[in-house]
């Protein structure tokens, strides 16, 4: 059973036991235990939340929001003051965070007409938004260029020819970089890697297909080529991919200027900065991160006789990816003797595929009892019909027991943006937390929801 903490002493001491939690650097900056001795995040107590809102839940925490925009924001404007920040709304499109981030200076990115809609629901005023993806269809384009996009992405040959008509049609010159593919291995995971050679995404410069793509766009009259962009892949805990990636892309852009005439007015090394999800391997700064990309462009810009550019960064997971957490209620226990103990949970692979998709690891915090010794070694399962249906595999946590809460840190970014509805599961409902005050941000799907578009009901 859980002990209530309530004495002054207890509370302090607790207090005082916080930084203990191996956990405080991949939770949200609010994250504290409070007088239940339990997890809290925003001054929310978890459990209470979960008794509001059911379970599972995601608590996304507003401070930390704004404190990750603030620190992108600083860090790369301090390194390089022309720098736009492009939050990849990929990793979370809701029209409370695209309000926030708005609100903290960034632009964004969409990839698809649906992250468009999200937008234009959120009024994101339009010339601060770049449309990515490498199929982007005639109805998107439209959409996009009558809500008047700031900039589109061309990631194909027939995209080139697709824009230029939609846009001739419309009556518009669209501005757009193309999106190149420099053939750089980021070491992520093969799944998560987009700037190699063997990459659906981007025109490539080894095979010759940049060069014609620069020659063919800077032809088309209603596409005004403002530059290039590369997106190397996610998460990325190294620094040198992008300082090497952009001194590839720099110059075979100063080959494009002498031969075609290619003005780089601007410049994106994509996104891709990584985010700490288990303790023991956290990422750089955000700091190095803008230090290592606005060094590395000053020096190619140098090197290669190019003016400095205009520059777009397009964080996703590290916007929102430690500002998340999911809280799951805990149902049967198995254990296998000298085998495995499996702890199961009420959510899993339908809203967070990534463990099952790309091996992701997980670090698993006892919301009711975060400082109590973590003896026993466990697995945390899903409740979907699949095997591989595991959010976190070894973790230590206390002799866990049905009916208490797990919480998973850094779950922001790209979890409940790839869930489904796999097994007929409604998706969970998503809260923001602030000072001691929640909001409901998007709320748990209904058996309604599942059945609207099957039965034709309104
Ligand atoms: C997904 C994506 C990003 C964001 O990646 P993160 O790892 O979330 O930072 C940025 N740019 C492009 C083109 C992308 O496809």
């Amino acid at each position: 059973m859980q002990k209530r903490i309530q004495t002054d002493e207890n509370i302090k001491s607790y207090r005082q036991q916080m930084p203990n939690i191996p956990e405080s650097e991949i939770l949200p900056i609010t994250a504290e235990i409070n007088y239940e001795g339990r997890l809290s995040l925003g001054g929310c107590d978890i459990r209470s939340l979960v008794e509001e809102y059911g379970s599972p839940l995601y608590i996304y925490d507003e401070d930390t929001l704004r404190d990750i925009c603030r620190d992108f924001v600083g860090s790369f404007t301090a390194e390089y003051p022309d720098t736009h920040i492009e939050y990849s709304s990929k990793a979370f499109a809701n029209p409370t965070v695209l309000k926030i981030v708005e609100e903290e200076g960034l632009d964004m990115d969409v990839v698809t007409g649906g992250e468009l809609a999200v937008a234009i629901a959120s009024d994101f005023p339009g010339e601060r938004m770049n449309f990515h993806g490498n199929n982007k269809g005639r109805e998107e384009l439209v959409e996009a260029l009558e809500y008047g996009i700031g900039l589109i992405t061309l990631d194909s040959f027939a995209e080139i020819d697709l824009l230029n008509k939609v846009a001739g049609d419309l009556g518009k010159k669209q501005q757009v970089m193309l999106r190149l593919s420099p053939s750089i291995d980021p070491h992520t995971h093969m799944l998560t890697s987009t700037g190699i050679l063997d990459s659906k995404f981007g025109f490539s410069i080894e095979t010759g297909d940049a060069e014609v793509a620069v020659k063919k766009a800077i032809e088309k009259e209603n596409l005004d080529v403002v530059g290039v962009h590369f997106h190397l892949g996610s998460p990325i805990f190294e620094l040198e991919p992008y300082s090497e990636a952009i001194d590839y892309v720099l110059k075979f852009v100063s080959e494009m200027r002498d031969k075609y005439g290619l003005e780089l007015k601007r410049f994106s090394p994509g996104g891709g900065f990584a985010i700490g999800y288990v303790t023991d391997t956290l990422p750089p700064s955000m700091s190095d991160y803008a230090k290592e990309i606005a060094d590395a462009i000053r020096k190619g810009c140098d090197t290669y006789g190019l003016d400095e550019p205009t520059v777009s960064v397009e964080p996703g997971r590290a916007i929102v990816g430690r500002a998340g957490v999911a809280v799951y209620t805990v149902g049967g226990i198995k254990t296998i003797p000298d085998v495995r103990t499996y702890v199961s949970v009420d959510g899993g692979m339908g809203d967070n595929i990534r463990p099952a998709l790309y091996e992701s690891e997980y670090a698993v915090v006892p919301v009711d009892r975060p400082v109590a010794d973590r003896n026993q070694t466990v697995t945390v399962a899903g409740k979907f019909c699949e095997s591989g249906d595991v959010l976190a595999r070894d973790v230590d946590l206390p002799n866990v027991e049905t009916g208490e809460l797990l919480a998973l840190p850094a779950s922001g970014a790209y979890c409940l943006m790839m869930a489904s509805n796999y097994n007929m599961q409604t998706r969970p409902a998503v809260v923001m937390v602030k000072d001691g005050k929640v909001r409901l941000i998007r709320r748990r799907e209904t058996y309604r929801d599942l059945l609207v578009s099957s039965l034709d009901l309104d």
